[in-house]
């Protein structure tokens, strides 16, 4: 590493590569310190929404992921007892984005996209097997700590973001509290390569399937269909991943002549937390160090990106204009209040929406979906809403 960098971020994930990109392209010498030896290959997020892929789109990014990933212009709600419930479709908001729909793309493709690019910036480099450990800082420079398979380091740098995930160290070392709770559940994944819109006709490619105890999201990614679901916190991972039980699942969710022929399954635990701060001084951080929230809805990854160009566009106005540096405590009050009072609140009611318990709120619920379909103006606030473009607006519209 040069002794030269400008801003140091901790995490080559999708987040730090998204804020790399942008100061690579703004001239600003950036290294990403990552603790892995490689970009991580596994499947995790796979939504992209439309305002996500316009920002990116300014990149040069989007058309790269399009074509590897999966257009899907429709999102569907079904109830497991009565089946589909309404559907909606993007293109009632083609007015609002360029990009009327959601890309379904694993976010490892999009890892990999912007480390090729970044390759064309001297000044831009992911420094894989780099462990952040820790930072200091004074009024002008942050000093940061990082320990390689040579054996620990030091560099100092105008800034540093922490991009580094859901148990963020830039988080901890510098003890910012991560406030919020954790599910009493597990989530379950589980990737199959069946059509499973042959399988039961009409199943929509996004699909939110309400049921008490088997209810799921279905997603279908560019090489799978993926089943998520929850199980009880006390199931184990072998039970949990045991053929018969998984079967037994899908079959309830989508039954099928034949049994599945299962890829893949990923089991983690799921928290709604949002960091007390996201700036302190010199250090920032950007997307799960700052927020976590469950997949309902695809918002984690795409909330974090929004973050992420928020804050580079901001670090890029204070390098080239010459503003200052109250612009970091804007980008603190414009995405944080968006994580908690919508991220997490629509995160939340949607995991309330399809787990609902009572009849009677059920059937109310998918009434008001109906309305909702029927009326232009309804769908397009919904889908607004969904696709997180009403976030953001709200969020820029903070000064
Ligand atoms: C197992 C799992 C499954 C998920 N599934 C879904 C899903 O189905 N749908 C959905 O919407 N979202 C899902 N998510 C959430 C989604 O993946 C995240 O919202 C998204 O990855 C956030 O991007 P990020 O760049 O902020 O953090 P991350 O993607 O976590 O990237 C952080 C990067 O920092 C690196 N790092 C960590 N510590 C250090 C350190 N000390 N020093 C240097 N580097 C470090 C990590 O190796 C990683 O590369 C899942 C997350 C997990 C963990």
């Amino acid at each position: 590493m040069t002794n030269k960098t400008q801003i140091i971020i901790a995490g080559a994930g999708p987040v730090g590569c998204v804020v790399g990109l942008i100061l690579a392209r703004a001239g600003i010498s950036v290294t990403i310190l990552e603790t892995e030896n490689d970009l991580i290959p596994e499947l995790r997020a796979s939504t992209f929404h439309p305002p996500t892929l316009d920002m990116l789109d300014e990149l040069g990014v989007t058309p790269k992921l399009i074509d590897q990933g999966l257009i899907t212009p429709k999102i569907q709600y079904r109830d497991l007892e009565v089946g589909l419930v309404a559907e909606f479709d993007h293109a009632l908001i083609d007015d609002r984005t360029k990009h009327p729909y959601r890309l379904q793309c694993e976010q490892f493709k999009l890892t990999r996209i912007i480390a090729e690019m970044l390759k064309e910036f001297p000044h831009a480099e992911i420094s894989f097997d780099s462990k952040y450990v820790d930072a200091s800082q004074t009024d002008n420079a942050v000093r940061v700590f990082y320990e390689t398979p040579a054996g620990s380091e030091q560099v100092t740098c105008d800034y540093l973001i922490g991009a580094d995930g859901s148990r963020s160290e830039v988080r901890k070392s510098q003890k910012i509290e991560f406030q919020g709770f954790t599910y009493p559940e597990q989530f379950v994944t589980v990737s199959v390569p069946e059509d499973v819109d042959k399988i039961v006709p009409g199943m929509g490619h996004v699909c939110y399937i309400a049921h008490p105890t088997q209810w799921c999201a279905l997603i279908h990614a560019p090489d799978y269909w993926r089943f998520l679901f929850p199980i009880p916190m006390e199931t184990t991972k072998e039970e949990a991943f045991d053929d018969e039980f998984l079967e037994g699942r899908l079959q309830h969710l989508a039954p099928h002549q034949e049994r599945y022929a299962i890829q893949l399954r990923t089991l983690y635990g799921v928290n709604q937390r949002v960091a007390e701060t996201y700036r302190l001084g010199r250090i920032l951080l950007a997307g799960d160090s700052a927020h976590v929230n469950n997949p309902l809805g695809g918002m984690g990854m795409n909330g974090g990106i929004h973050d992420g160009v928020n804050l580079a566009d901001k670090l890029v106005r204070i390098y080239e204009g010459g503003e200052t540096e109250e612009l970091l405590n804007l980008y603190d009050r414009q995405r944080r209040p968006i994580a908690i009072e919508y991220v997490q609140a629509q995160t939340m009611r949607n995991k309330k929406n399809l787990e609902e318990t009572d009849p009677n709120i059920r059937r109310q619920r998918q009434d008001e979906l109906r309305d909702v379909a029927k009326n232009v103006e309804k769908s397009r606030e919904l889908l607004l809403q969904t696709s997180m473009i009403s976030g953001l607006e709200r969020s820029e519209a903070i000064t």
